[in-house]
């Protein structure tokens, strides 16, 4: 019988992702209703600092596969691991981080376990049927962002596996007490993989810079002239900020869709957050509601985005810009 939470423990040079702690939070709001335990899966060379950060998320047990090489981008082989773990711990459902690394390896782990995978989810729900089971609907945009759609996997069918955009929900808080419990699978041994790592160049999708930042501009159409953004961008430098946008803004090129601010975007928890010619649809202020500081700058008195600013200055953005610049 399925049972548990899994949570992939996705990491790089020897350290877990930001976005797996996400995920433990995510699977504590489903083990809240389900009971069941949360269950980390570990594929690693260096583990060890992965397992202890991963501990101190609160998560049940840790299933771990200590490898021999390195397992960056040796999808096939390392998705073969993570198939026979799967088969192993037989959880109800995987949580895997929304990011190029886990969407190429989980592909192949469903491919391999035929159990499907709903990718790229912004919400999930536990929903109970008539007998009482339990099951997670994945809630996610689809065609071309357009809609929300609710996916459900097959009854009968498992594990529920799904993708969950990073920035969605906040991450899990450490906690003292240590009840995790560690298996070492040791007898699931890595292939050598079919992919050779020739050369390794630094990355040019800076998401993490907007998820991470202190304090983000976030430019609207307002801010959609090579004027308007040529000073955002400059102020941003002077402040040390990250740039985000609204969907018009990344629709027209002057930023890349990853820093899209909103419900089919990225959700942003920044200290300060000044948003620029952003009129302050829904769609976009879901993206932006756990700032801690909020200021709008719009040049209608009337935009909607005054209701949710701490505060707000009624301007053209570009002379409030400059005069930043000028201070
Ligand atoms: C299913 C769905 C999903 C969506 N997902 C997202 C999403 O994730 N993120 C997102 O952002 N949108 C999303 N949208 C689009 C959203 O509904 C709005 O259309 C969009 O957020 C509007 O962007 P905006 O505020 O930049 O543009 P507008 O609504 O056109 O507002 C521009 C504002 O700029 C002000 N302005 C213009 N010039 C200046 C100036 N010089 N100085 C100061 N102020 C100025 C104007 O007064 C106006 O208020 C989605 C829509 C749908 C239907």
């Amino acid at each position: 019988m399925a049972n548990g939470i899994c949570v992939f423990a996705e990491n790089y040079n020897g350290n877990l992702e930001a976005v797996v702690a996400e995920l433990v939070s995510a699977a504590h709001l489903i083990k809240e209703i389900t009971g069941e335990k949360i269950k980390a899966i570990v594929v690693a060379k260096d583990c060890e600092k992965i397992i202890e950060e991963i501990k101190n998320l609160g998560v049940d047990e840790v299933y771990v596969v200590k490898t021999e090489t390195d397992c960056s981008f040796q999808d096939d082989a390392v998705s073969k691991v993570i198939a026979n773990m799967l088969e192993r711990i037989e959880p109800s459902s995987v949580l895997v981080p929304a990011t190029t690394i886990s969407r190429s390896i989980f592909s192949r782990v469903a491919a391999k376990l035929e159990c499907g995978l709903t990718a790229d989810c912004t919400e999930l729900k536990v929903s109970t049927r008539e007998d009482g089971s339990f099951y997670i609907k994945q809630n996610k945009p689809s065609f071309g962002e357009n809609v929300f759609v609710t996916i459900v996997t097959k009854e009968g069918c498992y594990p529920q596996m799904m993708t969950v955009r990073p920035g969605v929900y906040t991450a899990a808080e450490k906690v003292e007490e240590d009840k995790t419990e560690i298996h070492y699978l040791e007898d699931i041994v890595m292939q050598e993989s079919k992919i050779k790592v020739l050369e390794v160049l630094p990355a040019t999708n800076n998401t993490d810079s907007i998820l991470s930042a202190d304090i983000v501009l976030v430019g609207g159409r307002g801010a959609e002239s090579e004027e308007n953004f040529g000073l955002l961008k400059q102020v941003a430098d002077k402040l040390g900020a990250a740039i985000g946008g609204t969907r018009p803004l990344a629709d027209t090129g002057f930023i890349p869709f990853e820093h899209q601010i909103g419900q089919t975007g990225y959700t942003i928890r920044p200290r300060i957050c000044i948003s620029l010619g952003v009129s302050g649809a829904i769609q976009h202020t879901e993206g932006i509601k756990e700032t801690k500081l909020f200021i709008a700058i719009n040049k209608n008195e009337e935009a909607p985005i005054f209701n949710i600013s701490d505060y707000g200055i009624v301007g053209d953005m570009k002379e409030v810009l400059e005069s930043i610049l000028n201070l």
